[in-house]
């Protein structure tokens, strides 16, 4: 591999000043996890709970990311692929079409906690899920970045995991014609089918 430390540096380098969201993505279907009331909260973590499964022994059993690495029904975590040190799956509430996470398959929190391999190889996958998307969906653009700790936004602050939302010219406008909370769940469905790799 070549000059692996000085490419991971330049991908921090690049990784940690991104904003997710250069302008706001009106993504009306992430009211449903925002607004959900104390009932709705209960269901879901009751639903999670039983589908729950062992974790690796260097897992968090409560990290829905560790479970997702644990788990071997893809579908039902919305992994679409992985390699010997990622995962990588879709965001269950996407700011748009696609919204894809990447993370290590170790449960850690901080950049400098990764090895070299992990590095190259988050890397390697980033690049690879963008080519991915680009051949699949064809959009114009990608917000990608990090969220490093709870200050940052970072809504699972104890296992790293990378954003990469496809953009597509206008799509600002176009999100709030087509978006309803009912139709996502299917909308997750038919995107795995369209994005996941053989396993
Ligand atoms: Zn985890």
């Amino acid at each position: 591999m070549r000059a692996a430390g000085r490419l991971d540096r330049t991908f921090v380098f690049i990784a940690f000043p991104v904003h997710i969201m250069d302008d706001i993505l009106w993504a009306p279907w992430r009211l449903a996890y925002i607004a959900e009331n104390e009932r709705e909260r209960q269901e879901r973590s009751a639903r999670d709970e039983q589908n729950r499964v062992e974790v690796r022994p260097d897992g968090d059993p409560g990290c829905f990311l560790c479970q997702a690495v644990a788990d071997p029904e893809r579908k039902r975590r919305l992994v679409i692929g992985r390699s010997e040190n990622t995962i990588a799956l879709l965001n269950k509430f996407p700011y748009n079409n696609g919204h894809l996470l990447l993370a290590p398959l170790r449960h850690v929190g901080r950049l400098d906690r990764l090895s070299e391999t992990e590095q190259a190889e988050l890397t390697r996958e980033l690049n690879r899920l963008v080519i991915r998307l680009e051949e699949k969906m064809r959009p114009h653009g990608f917000n990608i970045g990090l969220n490093l700790g709870h200050a940052a936004g970072a809504g699972l602050p104890g296992h790293l995991h990378w954003h990469i939302v496809p953009r597509w010219n206008g799509d600002t406008n176009f999100m709030t014609s087509i978006a309803s909370t009912k139709v996502i769940p299917q909308a997750l469905e038919a995107l795995w089918e369209i994005l996941a790799e053989p396993s």
